[in-house]
C-alpha cells in the first residue's frame, strides 16, 4: 500500500505525461501542489477532478507534520512540482523524508525531468555524471564551482537565462575555454535546442544569440 506518489510532469510537451501517472492522479484522495494553478490547468487538460492542496517551499516545514498525520489515518497523496519530477530541483524531499522516517511507502513514478534528455542529448559521457542542479546566485557561488575543478565525471546544471553568460565565463575561467560542454534549451518545446562546443565556442555563440526559455548546461568533466 503505497501512501505518498511523485508523480512527475511535462517540462514542455503535454504529451509526456504517462498513462500510470494518470491512472494515479485520478485514484488518489488529494493531489499536493507547487502550484495550485498550474497543475489546476494540467488536470484540467487531462479531465481529472480531484481535490488540490498547495505545497511549496515557503510552508515545507509547516505542512509536513500535518500531511503525515493524515497519510497515516489512510489518506493516499500524490504531488506534483510545476514541471519535471518532484524532489529534483524542487519541493519534495522534506514530506518524502518525513513519510520514510514515519514508515510510510513512498513511491515516485518514472517520467518527466529535464536533466536525462539534456545529459543523453549532450553527447558528453554519461556512464558517470553529477547532477549539480542550481549553483548559488551569489555567496558560495564560486568557491562551488572551484570545488569542480578535479571533477572527472560530466556535470550537470540548472540554470536561469539571464545567469547563463555569467555561468559559462566562471566555468571558462575554472575549467578552461577549450573544455566541451552543451546547452539544452527548451527541452521538449517548440523551439528546443542543443548546442555543443567549447566553452569559449558557447561564450561567443551566446553573446551574439540572446536566450530565452529554460536552460540545463551539461559540462565534460576533466
Ligand atoms: N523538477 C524539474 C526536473 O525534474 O527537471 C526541475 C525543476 S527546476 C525548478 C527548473 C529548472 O529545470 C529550469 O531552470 C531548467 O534549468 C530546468 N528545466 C526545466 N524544464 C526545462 C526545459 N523544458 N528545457 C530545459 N531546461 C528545463
Amino acid at each position: 500500500h503505497i501512501h505518498l506518489y511523485l508523480i512527475p510532469t511535462p517540462i514542455g510537451n503535454l504529451r509526456d505525461i504517462t498513462l500510470r501517472a494518470i491512472d494515479i492522479l485520478k485514484s488518489v484522495d488529494v493531489i499536493l501542489a507547487e502550484d495550485t494553478r498550474t497543475t489546476g490547468r494540467l488536470l484540467k487538460h487531462l479531465e481529472i477532478q480531484r481535490p488540490l492542496q498547495s505545497y511549496h517551499i515557503f510552508n515545507e516545514h509547516k505542512t509536513v507534520e500535518k500531511l503525515i498525520e493524515r497519510m497515516e489515518r489512510g489518506e493516499v497523496m500524490a504531488m506534483c512540482s510545476d514541471a519535471g519530477t518532484p524532489a529534483i530541483s524542487d519541493p519534495g524531499f522534506l514530506l518524502v523524508r518525513a513519510a520514510r522516517d514515519a514508515g510510510l511507502e513512498v513511491n515516485c513514478l518514472p517520467g518527466p525531468t529535464a536533466f536525462v534528455p539534456a545529459l543523453v542529448n549532450s553527447g558528453l559521457p554519461n556512464d558517470r555524471f553529477t547532477f549539480e542542479g542550481f549553483l548559488p546566485h551569489k555567496k558560495g557561488r564560486k568557491t562551488r564551482i572551484e570545488s569542480l575543478m578535479e571533477e572527472e565525471r560530466t556535470m550537470i546544471f540548472y540554470e536561469s537565462p539571464h545567469r547563463l553568460m555569467k555561468s559559462l565565463v566562471q566555468f571558462s575561467e575554472a575549467f578552461g575555454p577549450e573544455r566541451m560542454a552543451c546547452v539544452s534549451r527548451e527541452l521538449t518545446k517548440i523551439y528546443e535546442e542543443n548546442v555543443r562546443g567549447t566553452l569559449a565556442e558557447l561564450i561567443a555563440y551566446y553573446e551574439e544569440n540572446t536566450i530565452k526559455g529554460e536552460i540545463v548546461i551539461v559540462v565534460q568533466g576533466k
